[in-house]
C-alpha cells in the first residue's frame, strides 16, 4: 500500500464544497490534499459535449444573483455567463387546463409557505417555535389541510417538493420544506428565472467553475480516482485508507453527501447522533433529460420552453440551448413517484412517455428529437441521488444538531450542511469555507 505522507488537512471529495475548503485551508497557510473518488472534479456538476459541440449540463447548471459565493467565483475566474433563454410564454398545464402562469390559488399557497419559512432560524431549524409539530408532519398532510384545491395541492407538491426537494410531499416534513425555502430566502428566489436560482447559465458549462477551482490549486493537490474507504481517527488526527494507499492528516474535511459519508468505515465508529444523520438523509430521485433538436422550434410559436405541469411524467421543462450552439436543447425534469416510475420502465417506454408529454406541451415536432440524452444520478456510485439529500420527518429535531458538529479531527461539509442556499452550488461553497474555518481555528487558534 502506497504511503502518501502527512498533511495539516485532507479533504475528502472534490465537488464545490471540497474545492472551496481546500482553497481556504491553503489561504490559511496549511498543507492540504484533496482525495476524489472520480476521475474528474466537480461531483454533481458534469458538462458533456455531443460530437457536434452541443453542450449539455447533465448535473447542476444555474446560478442566481443572490448566490454570492458563485457570483464571486465566476468573476474571479473570468468565466462568461448568459441569461437563461426566456423570450416567449410559459405553459402551465393545470390539471389538464392550459394557463400562461401559476394561478392565484397557487400564489396564495406560496405566500403562506413564505410566511411560515420566515419563522425558521436557518442555523438551527430544530429550534423554530413549531419545530416539533412541523417535523412530525409531512408536507403532503399540511397541503391536504391547507384548504387549497386538489389541483393546487398537486401543483405545489410537484413544483416545490419535486422541483426543489427532488422528491414528493409525502417524503419530507413541513420543517425540512420550510428550512429549504428559508435557506434560499423564499419561494420566488428558488423558482424564479430572471433574478432567481435559474437566472444565469455558464458559457462552456457549469463544470468549468469546478475545473478552474481545481486548476488554481498547487499541482498535485487533488488526487483523482482515489476514493476514501476507511478513516481511523482520534482527537489528534486521522489515517485515511484509500483505494491507492494511505494518507495522514491533523484534520479531515468530509465533503461528500451524508448518505455517502455514511458508507465510509470509521474507526472508532462515529457517535450515534452522527450515524442518525446519515440514516435519515436520503438523496432525491429527480431525473433530468435532454431532448436535442435541429432548432428551437418552440420559439417560433412564441413559447419560452418553460413549462410546469400537474399531469404526466414531467413536471418541468426549460429551453437549455446555449448561445451559438449548433442544435437546440429542451431539458425536462421528472420528480418523486414519476421519476421512480420512469426508472422502472424499459428505455423505449421511458422515451415514449417523455416524448409523448413533450409533444403534448410543444406540438408534434417535439416528438422527434435528434437525440434524447439521459443521465441517472441515482445510479452514480459517487453521488447516489439528485439534486441533494433531505432529512426525512423527525430527522431535524432528533439529529439536526449533529449535522455540522465535528467529531474530534473530522469536520463536515457539502451542500446538505449549508445554512444558505442549501442544496445548491452556493451552499456547497459556503459549507467548505465554514469547515476550513473550523480547522483554521482548531490548528491556529
Ligand atoms: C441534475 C442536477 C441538477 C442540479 N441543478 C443545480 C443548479 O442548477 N444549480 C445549483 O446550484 N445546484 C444544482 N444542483 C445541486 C448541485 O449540483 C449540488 O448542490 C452541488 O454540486 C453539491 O456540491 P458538493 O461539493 O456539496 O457535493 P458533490 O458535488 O456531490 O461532491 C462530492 C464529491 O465527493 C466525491 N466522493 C464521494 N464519496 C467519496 C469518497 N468516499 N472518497 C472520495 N471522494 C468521494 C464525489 O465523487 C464528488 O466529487 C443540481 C444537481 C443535480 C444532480
Amino acid at each position: 500500500m502506497a504511503r502518501f505522507g502527512h498533511y495539516d488537512a485532507v479533504v475528502v471529495g472534490a465537488g464545490f464544497a471540497g474545492l472551496a475548503a481546500a482553497h481556504e485551508l491553503l489561504r490559511a497557510g496549511l498543507t492540504v490534499r484533496v482525495l476524489e473518488a472520480r476521475s474528474r472534479v466537480g461531483g454533481r456538476v458534469f458538462t458533456r459535449y455531443l460530437p457536434d459541440g452541443t453542450q449539455l449540463d447533465l448535473g447542476g447548471q444555474w446560478i442566481g444573483p443572490t448566490q454570492l459565493n458563485m457570483v464571486e467565483l465566476v468573476r474571479r475566474y473570468g468565466i462568461e455567463t448568459y441569461p437563461t433563454p426566456g423570450h416567449g410564454a410559459m405553459i402551465v398545464d393545470y390539471g389538464g387546463q392550459r394557463l400562461g402562469d401559476s394561478p392565484q390559488e397557487v400564489l396564495d399557497v406560496f405566500a403562506e409557505i413564505d410566511s411560515m419559512a420566515k419563522q425558521i432560524p436557518v442555523e438551527q431549524p430544530w429550534s423554530a417555535p413549531q419545530a416539533a409539530e412541523w417535523d412530525s408532519r409531512t408536507f403532503a398532510s399540511w397541503l391536504a389541510d391547507s384548504g387549497c384545491s386538489d389541483v393546487a395541492a398537486k401543483f405545489v407538491d410537484r413544483v416545490i417538493s419535486g422541483g426543489l426537494l427532488a422528491g414528493s410531499a409525502s417524503e419530507t416534513s413541513v420543517l425540512e420544506t420550510m428550512f429549504y425555502i428559508a435557506s434560499a430566502g423564499g419561494v420566488e428566489p428558488l423558482l424564479g428565472y430572471g433574478g432567481g436560482a435559474q437566472d444565469t447559465r455558464i458559457v462552456g458549462g457549469a463544470q468549468q467553475i469546478a475545473n478552474c477551482m481545481a486548476s488554481d490549486l498547487p499541482a498535485g493537490t487533488v488526487h483523482l480516482s482515489d476514493p476514501v474507504l476507511r478513516i481511523e481517527h482520534d482527537g489528534s488526527g486521522a489515517r485515511l485508507v484509500t483505494r491507492l494507499g494511505e494518507h495522514w492528516a491533523s484534520r479531515v474535511v468530509i465533503a461528500v453527501p451524508p448518505m455517502l459519508a455514511g458508507r465510509i468505515q470509521y474507526d472508532p465508529p462515529l457517535p450515534a447522533l452522527h450515524e442518525g444523520v446519515f440514516q435519515r438523509m436520503p438523496a432525491g430521485t429527480a431525473m433530468k433529460v435532454h431532448a436535442v433538436y435541429p432548432e428551437p422550434f418552440w420559439r417560433a410559436d412564441g413559447l419560452s420552453g418553460v413549462a410546469r405541469s400537474t399531469t404526466g411524467v414531467l413536471t418541468e421543462t426549460v429551453d437549455n440551448t446555449p448561445p451559438g450552439a449548433p442544435r437546440a436543447v429542451l431539458t425536462a425534469f421528472a420528480y418523486g413517484d414519476e421519476a421512480i416510475m420512469l426508472r422502472r420502465c424499459a428505455p423505449e417506454e421511458r422515451r415514449r412517455l417523455v416524448l409523448g408529454q413533450l409533444g403534448d406541451l410543444f406540438g408534434s415536432r417535439a416528438l422527434h428529437p435528434d437525440e434524447l440524452v439521459e443521465f441517472d444520478w441515482l445510479a452514480e456510485e459517487w453521488t447516489r441521488g439528485c439534486f441533494s439529500g433531505h432529512f426525512i420527518p423527525g430527522g431535524w429535531t432528533a439529529f439536526g444538531a449533529a449535522l455540522r458538529k465535528p467529531v474530534g479531527a473530522l469536520h463536515w461539509a457539502c451542500t446538505e450542511t449549508a445554512v444558505r442556499w442549501n442544496g445548491y452550488f452556493d451552499g456547497a461553497v459556503e459549507s467548505g469555507r465554514r469547515a476550513a474555518e473550523e480547522i483554521r481555528l482548531a490548528l491556529q487558534g
